[in-house]
């Protein structure tokens, strides 16, 4: 019966307009209520119920289970251990009391995009059953003076309401993005802003432990060096908890996390996976997962395998691969760029080729996938300068097949520079213990054009003592594609290199 509901509404009502015509009824004045009614009732759910703050409007997220627990959160141990102890003044109120504890106000998590901040708020709802409101920061930004700092009244009065009507003593609101409204006041031109911020600061200050429903306030931000200090000062956010990028076992936690929902072929090591992929956050792993589970789908695979979640890699950092079809003689210069990065690589760092490619990904033509030797956050003097090798190898080869580079080589020139400006800041130069500040313009591009000049020279070498190994790779990738680690090495071993002069 309900499942025709819509459409015996439907003949109903001009029936029943007939009808009432028929006996001398005007039906105008019952169509117009019934119009606004409905007009009222269709804006009330395209609201969502989220009222002004639903967080969810201006940034797109990933979707999130209704509740969420802390075992829910892969890695984080550190964090979620201070997340902790920090919500146990809204689980414990008596024991704060007794011993006479300023109440604690509010969390700020901070740490880059991805790491599971938003899961963290989240979790801690659970934790302390409290309701949970979210907003983003970029919610308040408003052309109009005074609408931002009215919408952060009716955040609080959201939390409260809402506790109110699910009966939990407590709340939990959720700013995400905090330095879009708490970065530092400079009385001027951002006056709009500092409206929101000043509501945000006497809203903190209006809150007491001994209030119903009792309020925390948890903040994210990756830029917490331009927070205002009214923010950061004790009674305010005066928690700050650190919410950094997975570790290696972190790593693996979160790949199985978001593999529980899915069929991994008998042995897949999740464990190689998460060696691979060094600086990847948990937005990025669980993206990893599901691309893996779609590359398996798409193959019309039983299961997810190990060349799935490799391709997922390779996706996640470069993008998607493209069809642009090259020349046959911009693939050959593709493959020749490829060979020079893997043939450095190789040479300096045995075993840490993982793969060579010439399919063009996201902006990249070809790639090479290395196997980092292990999570690694402190760097010699003598690693720095290999990688740049590694980075200058795919021009130098260029050039030593062409004669000349090719614009080819922009991104690894970014990085080795970048790599050149580490060296700089961390003393690890002939210019000693300095600050990039004391030098000079002239100073710092000749301690640059040094230390690139001697590094291209030193691979330029290399690579020339290794020129049958190009010859001997060339066709195979070009037909294949991709070479792998092992078939690389392989290759390696069979040639016998030429005396450098
Ligand atoms: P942003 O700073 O961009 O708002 P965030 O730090 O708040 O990011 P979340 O929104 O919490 O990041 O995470 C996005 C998604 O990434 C989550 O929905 C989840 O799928 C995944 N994710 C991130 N970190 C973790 C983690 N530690 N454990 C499990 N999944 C994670």
């Amino acid at each position: 019966m309900s499942k025709y509901g819509k459409e015996i509404a439907i003949g109903f009502v001009p029936v029943l307009l007939a009808f009432l015509f028929f006996i001398g009824v005007n039906p105008v004045p019952l169509l117009l209520v019934a119009v606004i009614a409905g007009s009222l009732l269709l804006m009330t759910r395209m609201r969502g119920g989220a009222g002004l703050v639903g967080g969810e409007r201006s940034k797109p997220r990933a979707k999130l289970p209704s509740f969420l627990t802390f075992d829910d959160i892969g890695g984080q141990d550190r964090a979620k251990k201070e997340l902790i102890e920090a919500l146990d003044f809204l689980v414990k109120p008596e024991l704060i009391e007794k011993f006479g504890i300023r109440p604690l106000k509010g969390i700020l998590l901070m740490g880059p995009p991805g790491t599971g901040k938003t899961l963290m708020a989240k979790a801690a709802a659970h934790y302390t059953d409290s309701v949970f409101v979210g907003a983003s920061g970029s919610e308040f930004v408003e052309m109009y003076v005074g609408v931002g700092a009215s919408r952060m009244r009716d955040l609080f009065k959201e939390a409260r309401q809402k506790a109110t009507k699910e009966n939990k003593a407590n709340a939990i609101i959720f700013i995400d993005e905090i330095d879009v409204v708490g970065g530092k006041r400079d009385g001027g031109q951002q006056r709009e802003y500092d409206q929101t911020l000043n509501q945000l600061l006497t809203e903190m200050d209006g809150l007491h432990t001994s209030e119903s429903p009792r309020i925390l306030i948890m903040a994210a931000t990756n830029r917490k060096d331009m927070l205002d200090s009214a923010l950061l000062r004790p009674g305010r956010f005066d928690r700050h908890i650190q919410v950094d990028l997975p570790d290696a076992k972190g790593r693996l936690h979160i790949l199985e996390l978001h593999a529980r929902n899915k069929p991994l072929a008998e042995g897949v090591s999740l464990r190689k996976i998460a060696d691979q992929t060094f600086g990847f956050s948990g937005a990025q792993l669980e993206s990893l997962m599901n691309e893996a589970a779609i590359y398996a789908m798409r193959e019309t695979a039983e299961r997810i395998e190990e060349r799935h979640l490799l391709q997922a890699i390779d996706k996640v950092m470069m993008g998607e691969k493209t069809d642009r079809e090259a020349a046959a003689e911009e693939r050959e210069r593709v493959a020749i760029h490829e060979l020079g990065h893997a043939i450095v690589a190789e040479s300096v760092r045995p075993g840490s080729v993982s793969q060579v490619a010439l399919s063009p990904r996201g902006q990249a033509l070809g790639y090479v996938r290395h196997n980092p030797p292990g999570d690694k956050y402190l760097y010699t003097k003598r690693y720095l300068e290999e990688q740049i090798m590694i980075a200058l190898g795919g021009s130098a080869a260029e050039e030593m097949f062409y004669g000349e580079r090719s614009t080819g080589s922009r991104n690894d020139f970014e990085q080795s520079l970048g790599l050149v400006k580490t060296m700089i800041d961390s003393g690890l130069t002939e210019l000693g213990i300095v600050e990039s500040s004391m030098l000079t313009k002239e100073e710092y591009s000749k301690a640059n054009a040094d230390i690139l000049d001697d590094l291209t020279a030193r691979t330029r070498e290399l690579l020339a003592a290794y020129r049958p190994v190009f010859d001997a790779s060339l066709d195979i990738l070009k037909k294949e594609e991709t070479l792998s680690g092992d078939q690389f090495r392989e290759l390696l071993r069979g040639v016998e290199l030429q005396p450098t002069a």
